[in-house]
C-alpha cells in the first residue's frame, strides 16, 4: 500500500487522507510505494498498449479509472532541427497528442480517478489554461461539477473554449496565476472540494508515465529529458517516476533532467545558476509563452532536487527564440505545439551553443501542448491567407506562376 511523505521533514500519512502539504512542516508530499511489493515485470508491461495505464502497478489508483485513452503518444526523431542544431539524436514527445491537447491529461485521469477514489463530489483548479481544459474533460467523463479560477485576460482561446464547452464553472479572476492558485487552496480547504493543481502528489503520478513511455519507445533511457518549466510539476513527475524506475532495477540510469523557462519568468533557472537553497518567486512573470507564465512555481523544492541529483541544468529563451523554434518545428518538423512548448526545444539550441550540451546526447524534449490551443499567437505571426477573385487567372497570378 503507498503512503504520503513530506519531501522535507519525512513524516508519512496514510494514502486516503485529504492532504495537499506537510500538516508538521508545511512542505510538498509525494506518493511512495513499497516498491519490493511490485512484481511486475517489463516484459509484462511491454505486451500493453502504450499509455497512462500500461504502468497501472506504479499507480495509486485501485477503481475504475477516469480513462479517454490518454498518453501513448508520439516520440518523433527531429531529422531536420537536429541537423541544424548537430545532434544526431534529438526527439520530440509530442503531448499534444493527448485527448485535450497537453499532458495534463495524465495527471487528470489519474487525479479525477483519485477524486472518486476518495469520495470527493467535486473537484477544482486555478489555471493557466490546459489544466482547467483538461479537469473540465475528465470532469465531465466522471460525471461531477469541476470549478476552475484563471487570471483574466491571460489564458490562450483555445484552452478556456475547452473549460466551458466540457461544463466547468469558470472564473476569471482579476490578478495573476499564483493568487489564482491561493485563492482555490483555500477555497478547497474551507469547502472541501478536491484540489486538481500539480501540487497535489496523485496528479503528478500520471504525469510521470512520459518519462515511462519515452524509456520503451527509445529501447533505453535517454541522456537528457528537457522540459519546459512552470509550476515544476511535470520536470519532477519525470524524475520521480524514473527514478522508481531504477530503483525497481528497469533502468541502470537516470537522464540529465533539463528545464527551460522564459526569460521574463525564470525563478528556477536563477535559483539553478546562483545555487540558491530555494526560488525567489517572481513577482510580474511575463511571457508569450502563458502556460509557464509563473512567478511562484509550486514544486520548485522537488525540481531544483530533480536537476541537481542527475547533474541536469537549466536556461532560459526569449520570447523570441520560443517563436521561432515554435515555427521551426512546425514548418521543419510537421509538429504544431502552443509557445511552451517550443520553450524545450529552444532552450536545447541554446545550450549546445553554449557548450553545455553535448552533441553525442540522445536528448528527448517533452513538447507540451497543441498548436490549436493557441491560435491568437499563431495568427499575429502569419501572413493572413490572400483573398482572390474566383477565377483561374487571379489564382495563377496570386501564386505567380
Ligand atoms: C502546464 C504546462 C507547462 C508547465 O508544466 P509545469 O508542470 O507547470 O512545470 C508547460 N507547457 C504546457 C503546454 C503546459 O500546459
Ligand atoms: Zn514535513
Amino acid at each position: 500500500m503507498e503512503r504520503l511523505v513530506c519531501v522535507n521533514c519525512g513524516a508519512a500519512y496514510k494514502a486516503d487522507d485529504i492532504l495537499y502539504n506537510c500538516t508538521k512542516c508545511g512542505h510538498l508530499l509525494e506518493v511512495r510505494y513499497n516498491l519490493d511489493e511490485i512484481t511486475v515485470s517489463k516484459k509484462a508491461w511491454q505486451k500493453r498498449p502504450l499509455s497512462v495505464w500500461r504502468y497501472r502497478e506504479l499507480l495509486p489508483v485501485h477503481i475504475e479509472p477516469v480513462t479517454l485513452q490518454e498518453g501513448g503518444t508520439p516520440l518523433y526523431h527531429l531529422r531536420r532541427l537536429g541537423d541544424e542544431m548537430g545532434l544526431k539524436n534529438l526527439y520530440a514527445k509530442h503531448e499534444g497528442m493527448n485527448p485535450s491537447g497537453s499532458f495534463k491529461d495524465r495527471g487528470m485521469t489519474v487525479g479525477v480517478s483519485m477524486a472518486l477514489q476518495l469520495k470527493m463530489k467535486s473537484v477544482a483548479c486555478a489555471s493557466t489554461g490546459n489544466t482547467s481544459a483538461s479537469l473540465a474533460v475528465y470532469a465531465a467523463k466522471a460525471g461531477i461539477p469541476a470549478v476552475v479560477l484563471l487570471p483574466a485576460g491571460k489564458v490562450a482561446l483555445g484552452k478556456v473554449a475547452q473549460a466551458l464547452m466540457h461544463g466547468a464553472r469558470v472564473i476569471s479572476i482579476r490578478g495573476n496565476f499564483d493568487r489564482a492558485l491561493e485563492m482555490v487552496h483555500e477555497l478547497c480547504l474551507s469547502h472541501g472540494l478536491y484540489l486538481l493543481n500539480s501540487i497535489n502528489p496523485y496528479r503528478l503520478e500520471g504525469q510521470k508515465t512520459i518519462g515511462f513511455e519515452a524509456v520503451d519507445q527509445l529501447g533505453g533511457v535517454p541522456d537528457r529529458f528537457v522540459l519546459p518549466v512552470g509550476n515544476a510539476g511535470n520536470i519532477s513527475a519525470v524524475y520521480k517516476g524514473l527514478l522508481e524506475l531504477k530503483e525497481l532495477g528497469f533502468i541502470g540510469s537516470l537522464p540529465m533532467m533539463t528545464g527551460i523557462q522564459a526569460v521574463g519568468s525564470s525563478p528556477v533557472v536563477r535559483a539553478i545558476h546562483e545555487n540558491l537553497p530555494e526560488v525567489i518567486p517572481e513577482l510580474h512573470p511575463e511571457t508569450v509563452a502563458t502556460a509557464i507564465r509563473i512567478g511562484a512555481p509550486v514544486n520548485a523544492e522537488k525540481a531544483l532536487v530533480a536537476i541537481r541529483k542527475t547533474g541536469g541544468c537549466a536556461e532560459s529563451v526569449t520570447d523570441e527564440e520560443i517563436l521561432r523554434t515554435q515555427r521551426d518545428l512546425a514548418r521543419k518538423e510537421g509538429i504544431g505545439v502552443e509557445p511552451a512548448s517550443a520553450a524545450s526545444v529552444a532552450g536545447v539550441q541554446k545550450l549546445v551553443e553554449s557548450g553545455a550540451i553535448d552533441r553525442s546526447e540522445r536528448i528527448v524534449c517533452v513538447v507540451t501542448g497543441h498548436l490549436l490551443k493557441d491560435p491568437d499567437t499563431v495568427i499575429r505571426q502569419c501572413e493572413p491567407p490572400t483573398e482572390i477573385d474566383a477565377d483561374l487567372p487571379s489564382l495563377l497570378s496570386a501564386l505567380r506562376l
